[in-house]
């Protein structure tokens, strides 16, 4: 958004494979934020004014533009974030796809006509106003048009805050928006601190509803702040999603496919499978072949085609990382480069009952590292997975279909898969249980978290 007045500090935006400097980006303040948002607020009712045809056409052409810079987008993310180019071009064309769907959406914003006697009654399903979107670093671009999508479609004006290491992709997709046509104040971003500008977006009375993807710890702090005003509010948090192996299932196929669900982005990823269960009677075999997958796995130069895993995204978080790692617990590693940038190797913890396990097992690490332990039958696999005030995803592996189906009922989050890890479709709906969020983006009811709905009720008599 160029030069902005009125900033307090500058971030070094550093390249997590190289540890070099890529750009310098200004941090907001709280006037700052408030300038922004007032330009959201002038700019929404001219937008909600739009014709829905026309508020199609302008997103549609808004993901022509994403498209013709998909490698540029892709390229920002491999050096801004670190992501592998497989990654970073899915990535892109999320983006394109995201708007495109939901471009489809303004024509079809559809109320209801409920039969009452002495009259005709509707409903309408009304903008907000201004909505700010606050964004984490694990999958910048990708979570930023989750929100800012549909939020537009239904005729909202968007505020973004990117998080501080990563907000290269969101300000070149402001850009592309005014390329596209978007007019000005629609979509903005404002790069800033989380406690500073962040804060200020969740206080400001004229934004009418916060999307935040993040901690829960962050989350939590953030739906009280929004309390106060009855701010509307979807959560997309944490997760310590479970990876259940029945006896029955294809071993071979849940063991190879079981790093990349939770060794993807550098296990950076809310719906990582970070904790494996494996019935009793299969656990050696299991950590045998999955022991083997987990060397193979890839890890180097994110430019490089045939790269699985990248690195970190800082040293402050590697440090972390590394914090959960006990040598005693680990049963396998992987590797990784030496030398410059944030890396550590894929690492399975297993079979231990000491306290580091314990913590391993129970905190979300968002790093490269999976826990493994046995269980008994069914029902012990149900306990374990629930036992975790997370609920976002996870995956059932058996070739029994009734019992897919009984786990897949009695897990309590979000997004399961049976016999695969999918999780994240931009047709179907992703959100969290208990404590990794609340509400659902994505899929066909996204709208209705940025929309009111109104009931008007007209007389005949
Ligand atoms: P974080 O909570 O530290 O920060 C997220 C965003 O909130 C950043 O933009 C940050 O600047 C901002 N922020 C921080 N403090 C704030 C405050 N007081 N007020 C307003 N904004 C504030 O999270 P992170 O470390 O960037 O991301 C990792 C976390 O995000 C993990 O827990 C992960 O599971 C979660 N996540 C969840 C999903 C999901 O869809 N459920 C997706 C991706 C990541």
């Amino acid at each position: 958004m160029g030069a902005l007045s009125g900033v307090r500090t500058a971030v070094k935006i550093v390249n997590p494979a190289t540890e070099e400097v890529i750009a310098e980006v200004e941090m907001a303040d709280a006037a700052e934020v408030d300038r922004v948002v007032e330009r959201a607020a002038r700019a929404f009712p001219a937008w909600r004014a739009v014709a829905p045809g026309e508020r199609a056409r302008l997103l549609r052409r808004f993901a022509q533009v994403v498209e013709d810079h998909a490698e540029e987008l892709a390229r920002l993310e491999i050096a801004g974030a670190g992501h592998t180019i497989g990654n970073a071009h899915w990535e892109a064309g999320n983006v394109r796809d995201v708007l495109n769907f939901y471009a489809g959406a303004p024509e079809r914003n559809h109320g209801r006509q409920i039969p009452v006697p002495g009259g005709v009654d509707v409903t309408f399903a009304e903008p907000l106003g201004v909505v700010g979107i606050i964004v984490p670093w694990n999958f910048p671009m990708v979570i930023m048009t989750w929100g800012v999508a549909p939020a537009l479609a239904a005729g909202n004006t968007v505020v973004v805050k990117p998080a501080e290491w990563t907000p290269l992709t969101a300000l070149r997709l402001a850009e592309l928006a005014l390329e596209a046509g978007l007019p000005e104040g629609v979509l903005q971003v404002v790069p800033g601190e989380g406690e500073v500008a962040g804060a200020r977006l969740v206080e400001h009375p004229d934004v009418r509803k916060i999307v935040f993807t993040g901690s829960t710890e962050v989350g939590k702090l953030i739906g009280a702040k929004a309390a106060e005003q009855v701010k509307r509010v979807t959560l997309e948090l944490g997760g310590k999603s479970a990876n259940i192996v029945f006896a029955d299932a294809d071993l071979d196929k849940a063991a190879a496919s079981a790093p990349m669900a939770v060794f993807d982005n550098s296990g950076q990823d809310c719906c990582a499978r970070s904790r494996i269960l494996v019935e009793r009677s299969v656990y050696d075999d299991f950590l045998v072949r999955l022991s083997q997958a987990v060397r193979e796995v890839q890890v180097g130069d994110p430019n490089d085609p045939a790269t699985q895993m990248g690195p970190l995204i800082s040293a402050e978080h590697r440090e972390r990382v590394a914090s959960f790692v006990t040598e005693a617990d680990v049963y396998a590693t992987g590797s990784c480069p030496a030398g410059p940038g944030y890396w550590f190797p894929p690492t399975v913890l297993a079979g231990s009952s000491s306290e580091s396990f314990r913590r391993a097992f129970a905190e979300e690490i968002f790093g490269p590292v999976v826990s493994v332990v046995p269980f008994e039958d069914e029902a012990d696999a149900v306990r374990i997975a629930n036992d975790t005030a997370y609920g976002l995803s996870g995956s059932i592996w058996t070739r029994d279909v009734g019992r897919a189906l009984r786990v897949a009922r009695a897990v309590e989050a979000g997004n399961l898969s049976v016999n695969s890890h999918s999780s994240v479709r931009y047709w179907t709906p992703f959100g969290g249980f208990k404590q990794s969020g609340l509400g659902r983006e994505l899929g066909p009811d996204a709208l209705s978290a940025f929309t009111e709905t109104k009931n008007v009720f007209i007389s005949t008599e």
